[in-house]
C-alpha cells in the first residue's frame, strides 16, 4: 500500500467501502465524516450524480481515443473552460493522469522551453526544503522531504533547494504569517553561485501540503516572482492540493495575486472520481514551442492517457458543479469560521502550532520520543472513536474537508479532533 506502514495496517486495517456527500462508510458499517476530502481531492463532496452520469455517458459514446496525432473534443472543451479560472496569461493546458505526472511534465516543459529559445544551458532546477512534488524522479529530486528521497539514490543532478518557510516565530498565526519573506532571497544566492543563465525553473507549492501545511509568509511569493522574472527563470506553482477552490479562489495563484509561468494540478480537477492531472502553461511558453525550430513535433512528451475522454468528461461535470455551487468562493466564505474553530484547540496539551488558510488546517504536536507516534495516535483515535477521517503527516494533523462542509460539520470535525487530543497522551 502506498505511503503506509503495511505491517501495522495488516494488523488493524482501516477499510472504506462507501462514500456519499460528506461521509464515508467503513467496512464495519460506521459513518465516517470526511475531514480530508479523501486525499485533498473530493472538493464537491462524494458521489455526485452528475459526474457519475457524465462518466457513464462518455464511456458509452467513446471509451478511449488516442491523443497522439489524434484528438477528441472533451479535453479541448475542458481546457477552454478551465483557463477561464487561471490567472491572466495562462491559457494553455497539458493533461496528465496525476500530480506526479504533472510535476514531471512541467519540469520537462521548462527545460524544453529554454532549449526552444536557444538557451539550452539553462538546466538547473530549484525546489524547496519540505516540498512535496509527487513521486516521479523529477518530483522527488526537486522535493525536499527526506523520507521520499533517501531510498532512491542520487536523483537528478543540478538541483538546489530553497529553505522552507516553517518558522517558529510564526507559530499560531491565523492565516498568512508575517515573518520570512526574505527567505525567497535564497534564490539570489543560488543565482550568484551558479549564474542565472544556468537555471531553468523554480518550483514551489504556494501552500505546502504533505509536509504538514506550510504557508507562505506575506510577500514571499511576490518576491520569488520578482527574482525569477528579473532573471528569466520560470516559476512553477505546484497546486495539486491548492487548486480548485481549496484556498478560496480557483488557484492559490489567484488568492496570492502572483502569476507563475506554470501551474501543476490534479486531484480536485475531477473531484477525485477519475485520475487526471494538468499542467497550465503561460501563453509565452506555448508560443515558444509553436514558433520553435521543430515543427514536426513541438513537445516530445505525453502519456497514453493524456486527455483521457472519460477523465475529461468527469472534469467537465466537476467544473459545472464548482461553478454552479460557487465552491471556488466557499473556502473564503468559511475561512474565518474555520480558523476560529481550529485555533480553539490551541490550549490543549502538546500543541506546538496551528496553521490555516481557506479550508485547510494543520494542528502540529510536540513529538514524543518516537517522532510521528502522537500524530498517528490522534489520527487513529479520530477514525475509530471519533468516526472522523483526518490525515497525519508525522506529528501534524492536516485537515481539508470537502468544500461543501457545513458549519456544524466543521464543529464536528474539530470536536472529534479535540476529543482525540485530550484522550491521546
Ligand atoms: N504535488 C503536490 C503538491 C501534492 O500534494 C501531490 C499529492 N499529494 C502531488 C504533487 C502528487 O500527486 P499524485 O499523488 O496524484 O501523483
Amino acid at each position: 500500500m502506498p505511503f503506509t506502514a503495511n505491517r501495522q495496517f495488516k494488523a488493524e486495517p482501516r477499510m472504506l467501502v462507501g462514500a456519499r456527500d460528506m461521509h464515508y462508510t467503513s467496512e464495519d458499517g460506521r459513518t465516517i465524516l470526511d475531514g480530508t476530502a479523501g486525499l485533498w481531492c473530493v472538493n464537491a463532496g462524494h458521489g455526485r450524480s452528475t459526474i457519475t452520469e457524465a462518466v457513464r455517458a462518455q464511456l458509452e459514446r467513446m471509451d478511449f481515443g488516442p491523443t497522439f496525432q489524434m484528438g477528441h473534443p472533451g479535453p479541448f472543451e475542458l481546457a477552454e473552460r478551465l483557463v477561464k479560472h487561471t490567472p491572466d496569461g495562462i491559457n494553455k493546458v497539458f493533461f496528465t493522469n496525476s500530480g506526479s505526472e504533472s510535476v514531471d511534465s512541467a519540469l520537462k516543459i521548462a527545460l524544453a522551453y529554454h532549449r526552444a529559445k536557444g538557451q539550452g544551458e539553462r538546466t538547473r532546477l530549484i525546489g524547496r526544503e519540505k516540498g512535496y512534488h509527487g513521486v516521479g524522479f523529477g518530483g522527488i529530486s526537486v522535493g525536499g522531504l527526506v523520507n521520499n528521497r533517501r531510498m532512491f539514490g542520487t536523483l537528478l543532478n543540478g538541483v538546489d533547494h530553497l529553505r522552507h518557510t516553517l518558522l517558529p516565530e510564526n507559530a499560531f498565526t491565523q492565516g498568512i504569517p508575517e515573518q520570512g519573506a526574505e527567505l525567497a532571497d535564497d534564490l539570489e544566492r543560488m543565482i550568484a553561485l551558479h549564474g542565472a543563465d544556468t537555471i531553468a525553473a523554480v518550483i514551489v507549492e504556494p501552500v505546502a501540503g504533505s509536509a504538514g501545511v506550510i504557508l507562505p509568509p506575506v510577500g514571499y511569493l511576490q518576491r520569488l516572482r520578482e527574482i525569477t522574472r528579473r532573471h528569466g527563470i520560470l516559476l512553477i506553482f505546484d497546486e495539486v492540493i491548492t487548486g480548485f477552490g481549496r484556498v478560496g479562489e480557483p488557484f492559490a495563484a489567484n488568492r496570492f495575486g502572483v502569476t507563475p509561468d506554470m501551474i501543476t494540478a490534479a486531484k480536485g480537477l475531477t473531484n477525485g472520481a477519475v485520475p487526471m492531472g494538468a499542467v497550465f502553461v503561460a501563453d509565452f511558453i506555448h508560443d515558444a514551442f509553436m514558433n520553435g525550430p521543430d515543427s514536426a513535433i513541438e513537445l516530445f512528451h505525453g502519456y497514453t492517457y493524456s486527455g483521457h475522454p472519460v477523465a475529461a468528461a468527469a472534469g467537465l461535470a466537476t467544473l459545472d458543479l464548482y461553478e454552479r455551487e460557487g465552491l471556488f468562493q466557499r473556502a473564503l466564505e468559511l475561512e474565518e469560521r474555520w480558523a476560529e474553530a481550529l485555533h480553539s484547540l490551541s490550549d490543549l496539551p502538546h500543541i506546538k502550532d496551528i496553521r490555516n488558510i481557506g479550508l485547510v488546517g494543520a494542528v502540529e504536536f510536540e513529538p514524543r520520543e518516537t517522532v510521528g507516534a502522537r500524530g498517528y495516535d490522534v489520527f487513529h483515535h479520530c477514525f475509530w472513536q471519533g468516526n472522523t477521517l483526518v490525515r497525519c503527516t508525522g506529528d501534524t494533523i492536516a485537515l481539508s474537508p470537502p468544500l461543501i462542509v457545513s458549519e456544524s460539520q466543521i464543529d464536528e470535525i474539530i470536536g472529534a479532533l479535540k476529543h482525540a487530543i485530550k484522550t491521546v497522551n
